[in-house]
């Protein structure tokens, strides 16, 4: 399928591994160049030379924190004037709700809502003076249905949700798309430092902890970074320009819900 966005640059923020890599390669797929960003500057510029290499974009690096504000302005200075931007950064600490403090809140917050949000502020005028733009904000699959450990995730993400839901259909009418995509458990080191905690929590093993919970998962197995990149890139499509300010889950049916 032809996306429709050969020859336009993206911005996709903390990608060197995970979901923001899988995005970042079905990106580079659909010939869009790209801006990458991580910390750690090893497996940023080892991700962005196996990209250069298998797809023949072109691929800008910027290692920096994109959660401080000089880590986003240096990720900016590279990213100006970008036709799609994702928003990604890793996610918080699990604990009990009575372990957080205002600093902790503070801290998520910062990373998983005001974060995006100061990037899509930055990004977003280009594109609607352009008439065309896509952005994608990968959330999570607690924005639907709250993981009781996940207490700060589940916090600062309903804010950048709720942030979200208003300004999409403010700039729709320029032509620039707003949604969010809301990873399940998918096969990352992310999951693993999950997995982690519960089978130390539960003395249990960690092929006994991840087992554990793929018997909660209909499709009985985790997500991989593949399969959550091919939709963003399919939502930062020009075929996906009637879907505005959505929520859309990649979860393999673990939310019971009907809608
Ligand atoms: P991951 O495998 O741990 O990868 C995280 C990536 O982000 C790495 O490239 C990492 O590189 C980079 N990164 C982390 N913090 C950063 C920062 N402050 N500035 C710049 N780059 C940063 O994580 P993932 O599984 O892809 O998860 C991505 C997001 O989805 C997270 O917010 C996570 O909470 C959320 N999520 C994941 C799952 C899942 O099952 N995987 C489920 C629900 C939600 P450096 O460490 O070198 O910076």
């Amino acid at each position: 399928m032809d996306l429709g966005i050969k020859g336009k640059r993206a911005l996709i923020g903390a990608s060197s591994k995970g979901l923001g890599l899988g995005c970042a390669r079905a990106l580079a797929e659909a010939g869009v160049d790209l801006v990458m960003n991580a910390r750690g500057e090893a497996a940023l510029l080892e991700a962005a030379e196996a990209i250069r290499t298998e797809f023949g974009v072109n691929v800008t690096t910027v290692a920096a924190d994109i959660t401080s504000e000089s880590g986003r302005a240096e990720v900016l200075e590279a990213a100006s004037g970008v036709d799609i931007l994702v928003t990604n950064a890793g996610g918080p600490p699990p604990g009990m709700w009575s372990d957080w403090e205002r600093e902790d809140f503070i801290k998520a917050i910062d990373a998983n809502m005001l974060t995006p949000i100061a990037l899509m502020k930055a990004l977003l005028p280009g594109m609607i003076d352009k008439g065309w733009g896509r952005v994608v904000n990968i959330t999570s699959q607690s924005v639907k249905a709250p993981i009781g450990v996940l207490g700060l995730s589940n916090a600062a993400r309903a804010g950048l949700t709720g942030y979200v839901a208003g300004t999409a259909r403010q700039v729709a009418p320029s032509g620039v798309n707003i949604n969010n995509l809301l990873p399940g458990i998918h096969a990352t080191d992310r999951a693993d430092g999950l997995d982690g905690g519960v089978a130390k929590a539960q003395g249990i093993s960690l092929d006994e902890a991840r087992a554990n919970r793929v018997a909660t998962i209909p499709a009985r197995r985790y997500g991989t970074a593949d399969e959550f990149g091919a939709t963003c890139a399919f939502l930062c499509s020009n075929l996906a320009g009637f879907i505005v300010g959505q929520n859309i889950l990649l979860d393999g049916g673990a939310t019971n819900a009907t809608i």
